[in-house]
């Protein structure tokens, strides 16, 4: 049986602990909800739940179509066991649509359509509230060298291009979201963290309604119901 250990880290939305094995360690997500770099603070009830479950399942879809993830096995309603690996400290943003921050840089109607996913890098630096990196500052402070760039390009696109497929057969689009990857013991890049309505921009196909952390940031209304919407249209019928 394995042994939850010691508390690693607490973050703004889930907390990590040591296992008995190194090379494992288990996620336990919280209903703290935070905004605009931690600026604006909240709960979400029920959040914690939402999240774990239905992260889980897209990286179990991820994982059939080919691409690692540090995913394991959920052990309850809010832990899951992953493979415990060094974040890459890049926030990979992919985008279908334009939104949130690159609407509003850019003078973009939000919900404009690109003509193909777009790739983003952010520092990963709460201190410097994750700044938009080129592929140059990337290359040139050392954060991740050419091939470890491709290789996280290619990861993104392929993880945007499955769940993207997935999610219009439940009548919703996938407009924007964040990836983070990590390396494994043995040196694998492989996709970490979370993909939820905290990361990502979810939007009903018929009514464009957000189901997603934006009604929490917007101060919207139903936060809880759109989380729990999402949830329903996820697990509702079969994966794939
Ligand atoms: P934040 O640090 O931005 O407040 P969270 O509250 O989600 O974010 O905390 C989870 C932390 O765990 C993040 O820093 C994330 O990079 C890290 N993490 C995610 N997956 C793994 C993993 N498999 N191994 C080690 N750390 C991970
Ligand atoms: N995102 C995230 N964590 C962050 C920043 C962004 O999960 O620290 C997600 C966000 O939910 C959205 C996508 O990344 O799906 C693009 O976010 P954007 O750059 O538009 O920033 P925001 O408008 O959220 O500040």
């Amino acid at each position: 049986m394995l042994q939850k250990g010691e508390q690693l880290y607490e973050g703004k939305a889930k907390k990590v602990y040591a296992t008995d094995d190194a090379n494992l360690v288990i996620v336990d997500y919280k209903d703290d909800a935070t905004a605009f770099n931690g600026e604006k603070k909240g709960t979400i009830v029920g959040k914690g739940v939402v999240n774990n479950r239905m992260s889980n399942l897209f990286f179990e879809l991820i994982e059939q179509n080919g691409i690692p993830t540090h995913y394991v096995k959920t052990l309850s309603d809010r832990e899951t066991l992953v493979k415990k690996v060094t974040i890459i400290p890049l926030e990979v943003v992919v985008r279908n649509l334009a939104a949130g921050s690159m609407a509003k840089r850019l003078g973009l109607t939000e919900g404009m359509d690109l003509p193909r996913p777009l790739v983003e890098f952010y520092y990963k630096d709460d201190a410097l509230g994750d700044p938009l990196v080129t592929d140059d500052h990337v290359d040139v402070l050392g954060i991740a060298d050419a091939p470890t760039r491709e290789t996280l390009r290619r990861m993104a696109l392929g993880v945007n291009d499955v769940v993207k497929r997935f999610l219009i057969t439940r009548n919703v689009i996938l407009v924007d979201f964040k990836l983070e990857f990590g390396r494994t013991a043995d040196g694998q890049i492989v996709l970490a963290d979370e993909i939820s309505p905290d990361t990502c921009r979810f939007w009903d196909a018929t009514t464009k309604e957000k189901l997603d952390k934006d009604r929490f940031r917007r101060d919207l209304g139903n936060v809880e119901e759109a989380y729990a919407e999402m949830m329903k249209r996820v697990t509702g019928g079969t994966l794939q």
